[in-house]
């Protein structure tokens, strides 16, 4: 029963992480060993160092991305997919739905942004959605 429910999440996260891998591949090291440094005039140089970066910054994030979707995938296979991490409590379906990459219950997740909020500046926390 549990299987099932996310089976539908399941194939949204393999797709995903499809997508993601062929982002990756796309924004590979071979376009930037391509860059010729000796022809372009320097606004082009610039503008490939600046494609660069993007896709660089690009590729970190999808990497974060494609652990977090593994992490996802792995539970759903063991079956314990959806169990907070920390209180091993059963995370709301609500809140799986608009985070789905959660690892916390809301409880958990509250008490950790607490002790986050003590070290980091007040207002500059991402907001997590309230979903009661
Ligand atoms: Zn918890």
């Amino acid at each position: 029963m549990k299987n099932k429910a996310h089976k539908g999440l399941l194939d949204q996260l393999v797709a995903r992480k499809q997508e993601l891998i062929a982002l990756e591949q796309h924004s590979s090291p071979d376009k930037i060993q391509n860059l010729d440094l000796g022809h372009g005039d320097d606004m082009d140089i610039a503008e490939s160092i600046v494609e660069q970066e993007m896709s660089i910054t690009m590729k970190l994030r999808s990497s974060n991305e494609i652990i977090m979707i593994d992490e996802a995938i792995e539970k759903i296979k063991k079956g314990d997919y959806g169990t907070c991490e920390n209180c091993e409590r059963q995370i709301e379906n609500k809140r799986l739905k608009a985070r789905p990459f959660v690892k916390f219950c809301i409880e958990c997740q509250e008490e950790m942004e607490r002790n986050n909020e003590e070290s980091a500046s007040p207002g500059t926390l991402p907001q997590f959605g309230k979903l009661e």
